[in-house]
């Protein structure tokens, strides 16, 4: 590999984008922004531009990536400006890119993550909706693209993170019993369904430890966060969802749990801050400094475990049941939560309304094998409109 790494970050306009890039910061002599990915966040982008000088910046709304052309400075033309999915791809594969941070939100993330695995990148994987959706494709992906996977999410981080480094895939095989995944509880955590019924979208981004974009905050408010990564573990350390112990823990300080047969559990603990991961990602199997607070102990003082309501929060179960059923399913289920999750946060649907949809919707879904990617996203569309249509019949 270079000594400078070349660096892709999909999604760099957003929460986990902006972590990178202030990581990429603070190591020029390590990394470099190649290509830097966003919908339409024109400003933010002009000004990453003129910080990073990528070689390519994607929009993927050809009207942005015009507005962007328009306002770029004359020092800005050391970088072009794409528009559209394929250029999503390219940058996600190019041959000069080292890294890819796969950290778009939602199943718009599936292809180009999808893309950086089949050329045979390190790819650092936040967007977590692409395992969910199409785990075992993409999981072949990364072994016949010989890609490096590594986990971001802060869960499956702290797990690889406490695996031993050999691990080859098989639980059992290593002495380990099974991974504790812990879940802060989000910021509706004790209360009862009925409390839920009038929340509103400015109280469930409001996360207690952790600042995210607006879906993700939502899905960890739901619980349907917990339900994604649970499906995520599985794939990622190819095992079975009774060997993942969803541990709530309010503190977000221990970030998951591997408990061994000989009676140890390692845990990786830290700051609720997703620039430790991230750095792990872009160093491994090296470290470099993240601009972490350091953990005070005697500051934290103590740490609560308990386990998960799943009565007030249906949506953990019903991605276990999606995970059950296999195929198409967490596909659909995925789909269908991000329709309720916008719905929701434009005030259309309810809170409580949003495991009720995805139950109606999953419940109308005749399941497929997924051997071809274009199946996925069929039943991706499907769900959607399936959601849709729901919602316009206000049966909920
Ligand atoms: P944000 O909403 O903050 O950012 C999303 C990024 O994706 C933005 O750059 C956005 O561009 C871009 N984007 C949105 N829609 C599309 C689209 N249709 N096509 C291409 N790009 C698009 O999300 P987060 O950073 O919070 O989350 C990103 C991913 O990381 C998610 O999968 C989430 O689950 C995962 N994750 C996030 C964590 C966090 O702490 N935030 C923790 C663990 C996992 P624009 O700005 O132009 O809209
Ligand atoms: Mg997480």
């Amino acid at each position: 590999m270079a000594s400078i790494q070349n660096i892709t970050v999909l999604g760099a306009t957003g929460s986990i984008g902006q972590n990178t890039l202030d990581v990429i910061r603070r190591h020029p002599d390590k990394y470099r922004a190649f290509a830097l990915t966003a919908a339409r966040s024109v400003e933010q982008m002009l000004a990453d531009i003129a910080e990073f000088q990528p070689r390519y910046a994607v929009m993927v709304d050809p009207q942005a990536a015009q507005q962007l052309n328009n306002q770029l400075p004359p020092d800005g033309a050391a970088t072009e400006i794409l528009s559209g999915d394929e250029a999503l791809a390219m940058v996600a594969s190019h041959e000069e890119v080292d890294q890819v941070m796969a950290a778009i939100v939602g199943a718009a993330g599936l292809l180009p993550s999808l893309a950086a695995a089949q050329s045979g990148k390190r790819v650092l994987l936040a967007n977590k909706e692409s395992l969910v959706m199409a785990g075992p494709l993409f999981m072949q992906a990364v072994e016949q693209g010989k890609a490096e996977l590594l986990p971001i999410d802060s869960e499956h981080n702290a797990i690889f993170q406490s695996m031993p480094e050999s691990y080859t895939g098989e639980l059992s095989a290593h002495g380990i019993d099974k991974i504790l995944l812990t879940a802060s509880g989000g910021p509706f955590r004790g209360k009862s369904r009925d409390d839920l019924t009038a929340v509103t979208p400015e109280q469930a981004v409001a996360h207690p430890n952790w600042s995210m974009g607006a879906k993700i905050s939502v899905d960890s408010a739901t619980l349907m966060n917990k339900g994604l990564e649970l499906i995520e573990a599985c794939f990622l350390f190819h095992c079975l969802p009774e060997q993942v112990q969803v541990v709530v823990h309010p503190q977000s300080v221990i970030h998951s749990m591997v408990q061994y047969c000989d009676g140890s559990v390692i845990a990786q603990l830290g700051q609720p801050d997703m620039r430790t991961p991230i750095a792990y990602g872009l160093a491994w199997p090296e470290r470099v400094e993240a601009g972490v607070k350091s953990l005070d102990l005697f500051e934290i003082a103590q740490l609560d475990f308990m386990p998960p309501d799943e009565i007030s929060f249906p949506c953990l179960r019903l991605a276990k049941e999606a995970f059950a059923a296999g195929g198409t399913m967490p596909a659909v289920l995925n789909a269908a939560n991000e329709v309720a999750v916008d719905a929701f946060l434009r005030q259309e649907l309810s809170f409580t309304a949003i495991p009720d949809l995805i139950e109606q919707v999953m419940k109308r879904h005749a399941v497929q094998q997924i051997e071809q990617l274009q199946t996925v996203l069929d039943a991706d569309r499907w769900a959607r409109n399936c959601a849709q249509q729901l919602m316009t019949e206000e049966s909920l």
